[in-house]
């Protein structure tokens, strides 16, 4: 698929980086997102009103400007930059009439979804691929309203963030989608972007937040009930088990703890035939945590703080669960971990720690096992065989 020119809408944390990635694999990329409703002070005092363009795609604007400051870096180059052109669904959206492919990553709402997919259909390029990278709403009530010829083009792209360094992205055609359209788009996101395109179905979360969101919860449960700690948790669930070096609890610090409570709290009247979705309901400690607004990093403090100690040095401080306190970190010895970290085959580590004869080995394959299982039961529900979950998971 020959793709000249792409559209984004919407120039938050995912249109903005998404457009980034465009630019970055030489597309010229036109950017969109509203029109502000006030002047800044310093648009006031450079004597700007409501009418001038600069304010008028300054939305847009400082989407870009926040993905050039971004670390690790959007752009390949800064210069990147240069190919996207801004501005605003009020005074441009006819120009996406010169794009082969419109991205969508509005906030998620069904209605403003709706709106902005109805100017999309008045001004598409006829054949253009049209997209939404929604993550949670149904791709098929995204395109309910639409004509049938739209629907042929329409299908989910699901990228991560940050879209430049995240591999995966999930690929959901809806029932009307063209099979030809939905093959040309992987082999683009394949081919000039780089991705790794997983078919998912149009299931509530997709595959890899819904997979991924259970097996985080799985782990909370898990670790209430063997009364460990979230430090003691990272301590068997990161880079020793071949996660990431966040873990658990600092992934979820990093992304914010009302994300993750959100994700559940929608998922779980979605999935009334899920055999396991009570895992979903969000404990009370967690809910606690969020009216207390101990979000993450976000909040400055999540399951951990950052402060700094009497001598000035940077100190870490864990949320103590049951009396909501942080205090210093506590790391626990645990001699199946310390002895695990010599062997350097991943499988070969999982397999010791796991079939281990302490609370370490319990924890891990009560918390594994049941994760996999879940997953297997999810064929062919969320995806038709185990090798999409595996590569979501990935
Ligand atoms: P965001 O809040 O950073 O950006 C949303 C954009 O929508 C903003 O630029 C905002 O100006 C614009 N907007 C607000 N009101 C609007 C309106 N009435 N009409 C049109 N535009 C409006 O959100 P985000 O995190 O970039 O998420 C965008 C989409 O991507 C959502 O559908 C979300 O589910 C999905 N998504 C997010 C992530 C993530 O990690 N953040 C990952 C994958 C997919």
């Amino acid at each position: 698929m020959i793709i000249g020119k792409a559209a984004v809408l919407g120039a938050g944390t995912m249109g903005a980086g998404i457009a980034a990635h465009l630019a970055n694999a030489g597309i010229p990329v036109l950017l969109l997102d509203i029109v502000p409703v006030n002047l800044t002070d310093g648009e006031a005092k450079l004597g700007y009103t409501l009418e001038s363009p600069q304010v008028r795609n300054r939305i847009a604007a400082s989407g870009i400007e926040t993905i050039k400051r971004s670390r690790p870096a959007g752009f390949m180059l800064d210069a990147n930059a240069k190919l996207i052109t801004v501005g605003n669904f009020t005074d441009d959206i006819p120009k996406i009439g010169e794009c082969d492919i419109v991205i969508e990553a509005v906030v998620e709402n069904l209605d403003i979804k709706h709106k902005i997919f109805a100017e999309v259909e008045k001004y598409r390029k006829p054949g253009a691929v049209i997209a939404s990278n929604t993550s949670g709403i149904p791709i098929e009530s995204i395109a309910e309203p639409f004509s049938e010829d739209l629907k042929k083009h329409f299908l989910g792209i699901h990228f991560f963030n940050p879209p430049r360094y995240m591999k995966l992205v999930e690929i959901i055609p809806n029932k009307a989608t063209s099979g030809e359209i939905a093959c040309k788009v992987a082999g683009f996101l394949d081919q000039r972007l780089g991705k790794g395109v997983v078919p998912a179905k149009d299931r509530p979360n997709f595959i890899a937040n819904r997979i991924g969101t259970f097996g985080m919860m799985a782990t909370v449960h898990e670790m209430m009930a063997m009364g460990f700690t979230p430090t003691e948790v990272d301590q068997m669930t990161g880079k020793v088990i071949g996660h990431a070096s966040s873990a658990t609890f600092r992934t979820s610090d990093l992304v914010g703890l009302d994300v993750l409570v959100h994700v559940n709290k929608n998922l779980y009247p979605a999935i009334p035939d899920d055999e396991d979705r009570e895992i979903f309901k969000v404990p009370e400690v967690i809910e606690k945590m969020v009216d207390q607004k101990l979000l993450g990093d976000k909040t400055q403090g999540g399951f951990y703080k950052k402060t700094k100690n009497a001598e000035g040095k940077t100190e870490i401080l864990e949320l103590d669960l049951d009396t909501f306190e942080y205090k210093p970190q506590a790391k626990t010895k645990f001699e199946s971990i310390g002895a695990a970290r010599s062997i350097e085959d991943t499988a070969e580590r999982v397999r010791k720690l796991v079939w281990g004869d302490d609370r370490v080995g319990e924890f891990l394959w009560k918390t594994m096992s049941r994760t996999f299982r879940y997953s297997a039961n999810r064929i062919p529900d969320i995806a038709n065989t185990i090798v999409e979950i595996d590569n979501a998971i990935k």
